[in-house]
């Protein structure tokens, strides 16, 4: 029990029921004293004067105040405790704007924030720098492939090479362009080619119409005075008539291409003329290249390789990003040849290399004194066992930050940490869940009722009586036991089961199922797709199951 009970004054009768005995007395005694009572702040201790259900709000009331400052606690004892007079103008933000901000900026923690530093990244940077350096004295570059796992900083570092690339080549006044692709998004050739023809069809037009500017200018001087013309390569006011009506045909012939309906060879040689139609380098990065060969083939790479030896004017270099690092295994050689000239690795950080990568991000981002000492070597240690992964290294010190906000704490701590790290691996578990195919979440929802009735070392033949008995519940095709057991090694290799062989002696060989995800939320996932919604009521079938 609290001590605030120990001296006798509370009220509660459910407390008191806990309370030891000699208690008691003294508390039947007061009970009823201070419904209606007035009382001063300084000789209450709130936590008496009040039942419990006020008391559960008072706590949360003292903990936001509460630390730095007593006096701006925004909690008017008086009031509180007397529950007379109502503060109308509190909001219901107010509470949670009191409290000491953590973050000072936390978009810095955000993947979308491209860092200006990248510490143990200078080798893989410079690497790149010493290729694409040949873009800057108009030469074609070697094509790049950059490889590493996920949140080793390819993205990073290839969006932080191509603005320096850009920003020099701009002061240097020389064509060198780059164009950023992420093929995640940008799934097919259709799209690939579509997009960078529309960036280097709006690219001309804006030449175009800047040339047209001055020439126009040319001509209404040159019309006044033929002279103005004699340092330009033009001998009369009509060629440049003539040089006007050209480059407004070229402007009306470059048509934008639709997102869908032309055949693909027409909107290659739309990408073709449109880059081809000046002087210039251009340096295109396919970042998660792995996604587009794995989705649709290699026929963009080859087409964009073999594009060199065809444009007259300028010239195209590839760098392709992957995080699978057995993706060219799957190109045509020619390809794997041409797209692989020069290959650098971004090896996973380790726990130390992520400390530093987290504390630079940490002074922008957090507030002076937001962190306890352990918390980014926490961060750090956690990503580390996640093949070093800088993303999850600044998701997990993200979501630390916001934990400590929303419990209105002052600063991050460890205990903070590790509910972001349960947090992330549990928002994982849903999002895996949720998009599983309809059969593989029977299944699973076939092993949870299994575990939820009691039955440990669950086997195939059962998850399989249980499968079919809910597959006839809605109405669903039923699989083979075969099949079903498939898609239970595959909810194994996501993490989701944990199945293991055992040996039943003569018996043979089984596999032994347990769910390695928490059971409550991996239901309520299930329980949301609208067609497992209906079997609610399995209970008593997997009951009766059971009894017999
Ligand atoms: P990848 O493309 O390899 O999956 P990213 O480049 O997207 O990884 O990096 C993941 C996150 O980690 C991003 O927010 C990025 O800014 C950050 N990051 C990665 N490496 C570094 C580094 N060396 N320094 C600072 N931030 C980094
Ligand atoms: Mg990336």
């Amino acid at each position: 029990m609290t001590e605030h009970e120990t001296d006798g004054h509370t009220t509660d009768t459910t407390d008191s029921m806990d309370e030891p005995e000699e208690d008691e007395h003294e508390e039947q005694k007061e009970a009823g004293d201070d419904d209606e009572q007035t009382v001063r702040p300084s000789d209450i201790d709130i936590h008496e004067s009040i039942g419990n259900d006020t008391l559960d709000d008072l706590d949360v009331e003292l903990e936001n105040g509460g630390g730095s400052s007593t006096e701006s606690t925004g909690v008017d004892l008086d009031e509180v405790v007397l529950e007379e007079t109502k503060d109308d103008s509190k909001g219901l933000f107010d509470d949670l704007l009191s409290g000491e901000p953590i973050f000072e900026n936390k978009e810095v923690l955000r993947p979308s924030y491209t860092p200006h530093e990248l510490p143990h990244r200078t080798d893989q940077i410079n690497q790149m720098a010493t290729i694409l350096v040949s873009a800057l004295r108009g030469e074609t570059p070697s094509n790049i492939l950059i490889y590493g796992k996920t949140g080793t900083g390819k993205t990073a570092s290839a969006k932080f090479v191509s603005q320096e690339l850009e920003s020099t080549s701009q002061k240097y006044d020389v064509p060198c362009e780059v164009e950023y692709i992420n093929c995640e998004v940008t799934d097919t050739q259709y799209r690939v080619l579509a997009q960078l023809a529309n960036k280097f069809i709006e690219k001309n037009h804006a030449l175009i119409d800047d040339r047209l500017d001055s020439l126009r200018d040319l001509r209404s001087t040159a019309a006044d005075d033929s002279e103005r013309l004699s340092d330009t390569r033009f001998d009369t006011v009509d060629d440049v008539d003539e040089r006007i009506a050209d480059l407004e045909t070229d402007r009306e012939e470059m048509e934008t291409v639709p997102m869908t309906g032309w055949p693909t060879d027409r909107v290659y040689s739309t990408f073709f003329e449109a880059v081809d139609y000046n002087e210039r380098v251009v340096v295109i990065m396919l970042d998660e290249i792995d996604k587009l060969v794995e989705k649709s083939g290699d026929d963009t790479l080859y087409n964009l390789s073999r594009m060199n030896s065809e444009l007259d004017n300028s010239r195209i270099s590839i760098m392709g990003i992957s995080n699978d690092l057995k993706f060219t295994d799957f190109l045509d050689p020619r390809v794997k040849s041409s797209l692989g000239e020069e290959e650098i690795v971004f090896p996973p950080y380790d726990a130390n290399q992520l400390r530093d990568i987290l504390q630079h991000r940490a002074d922008i981002a957090f507030k002076g004194d937001a962190l306890t000492d352990d918390v980014i070597p926490l961060c750090a240690a956690f990503a580390a066992q996640e093949h070093g992964d800088a993303r999850r290294a600044l998701d997990l010190l993200r979501t630390a930050g916001e934990l400590a906000e929303r419990s209105q704490a002052d600063t991050v701590e460890e205990a903070h940490v590790r509910q972001a790290q349960d947090k992330i691996e549990l928002d994982r578990v849903v999002e895996v869940v949720r998009t599983l195919p309809t059969q593989s979440k029977i299944v699973l929802f076939s092993i949870i009722l299994l575990e939820k009735n009691g039955v440990h070392n669950i086997n195939t033949g059962e998850v399989f009586n249980i499968y079919k008995r809910l597959c006839e519940e809605i109405d669903a095709d039923i699989l083979t036991q075969r099949r079903v057991t498939d898609l239970i090694s595959e909810l194994d290799m996501l993490g989701i089961v944990n199945a293991v062989v055992v040996s039943k002696g003569r018996y043979g060989r089984t596999k032994e199922i347990s769910l390695s995800v928490p059971i409550d939320e991996t239901e309520a996932v299930l329980l949301s797709d609208s067609r497992l919604g209906n079997i609610e009521d399995a209970q008593p079938f997997v009951q009766a199951r059971f009894d017999n």
